[in-house]
């Protein structure tokens, strides 16, 4: 990747890209930021390995729920935002792996993001595979970009809910999704 264009960043910020500390910035940043933007490269998606329900003699009709952390960053800034990720479905026909839940997010946390399209992001290519019942997804984060500016009080969380199917229509799922992740 173009690591002049990293030197001219440093130059903006008023630093001297030539310094011996700086030296080796505008590599490591450019190796670093293939890693943490590989949501763009399809080649790198998860694929979805789902099961067909009941397939080990057990019918499951319950809700499963899985929570995890997420980094992510903020398009309107390029500043990392992250924190805890809230997941549950109720499975209908098919079934999956809650690993490969946290690889989808992770996938789609690997962009320039919003909160509130990470969230549509994740769900929209599990309702896909899936189909379940109902699907949930609260995300609560840590936005650097209000933070450093202080926009923000210190440790003031952003906090987006997507809620599909039974979720959505079903007050008392919704409350024991909420209830669990309190
Ligand atoms: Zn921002």
């Amino acid at each position: 990747m173009n690591q002049k264009l990293i030197e001219e960043i440093i130059k903006v910020i008023g630093d001297n890209p030539n310094r011996e500390g700086l030296k080796d910035t505008p590599k490591r940043v450019a190796e670093m930021w293939k890693q943490i933007f590989r949501g763009y490269d399809i080649k790198q998606k998860p694929s979805i390995t789902t099961f067909d329900n009941n397939n080990d003699g057990v019918f499951y009709d319950q809700m499963i729920v899985d929570s995890g952390y997420f980094f992510s960053h903020c398009e309107h800034h390029m500043v990392p935002f992250f924190g805890e990720y809230h997941f549950a479905y109720i499975p209908d026909k098919k079934i999956v792996g809650l690993s490969k839940v946290a690889r989808i997010v992770d996938f789609y946390s690997a962009r320039l993001q919003i909160q509130e399209r990470l969230v549509k992001d994740i769900l929209d290519e599990l309702e896909i595979e899936l189909h379940p019942k109902g699907l949930a997804l609260v995300i609560k984060a840590r936005h650097l970009c209000k933070e450093m500016r202080g926009v923000l009080k210190h440790g003031g969380e952003m906090i987006t809910t997507d809620l599909r199917g039974v979720f959505k229509e079903d007050e008392s799922t919704r409350m024991e999704f909420m209830n669990y992740i309190k």
